[in-house]
């Protein structure tokens, strides 16, 4: 039996990492977060919408702006 999970590691690494740019959603900002792409992403920059911009949006507003990014979210939503 071989284990080929070392294979598949890049592409599997590539498609988890998300970067956000804080200025790719309208603020001139040069704020940006990278990581798993995962609820708690979208929770970090949702946080600095809030703290820095002061604007509160709910996390499935934060969703739609990323998808309408292009970015697909099928890990992201349950
Ligand atoms: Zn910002």
């Amino acid at each position: 039996m071989f284990n080929l999970g070392f294979l598949y590691t890049p592409y599997v690494f590539s498609l988890m990492i998300l970067k956000l740019r804080c200025a790719e959603y309208g603020f001139e900002c040069d704020f940006s977060i990278e990581g798993e792409k995962n609820i708690e992403l979208l929770e970090k920059l949702r946080a600095h919408f809030e703290e820095v911009h002061g604007i509160e949006y709910p996390i499935d507003a934060v969703i739609q702006m990323i998808v309408n990014r292009g970015h697909s979210l099928e890990s992201i939503k349950k």
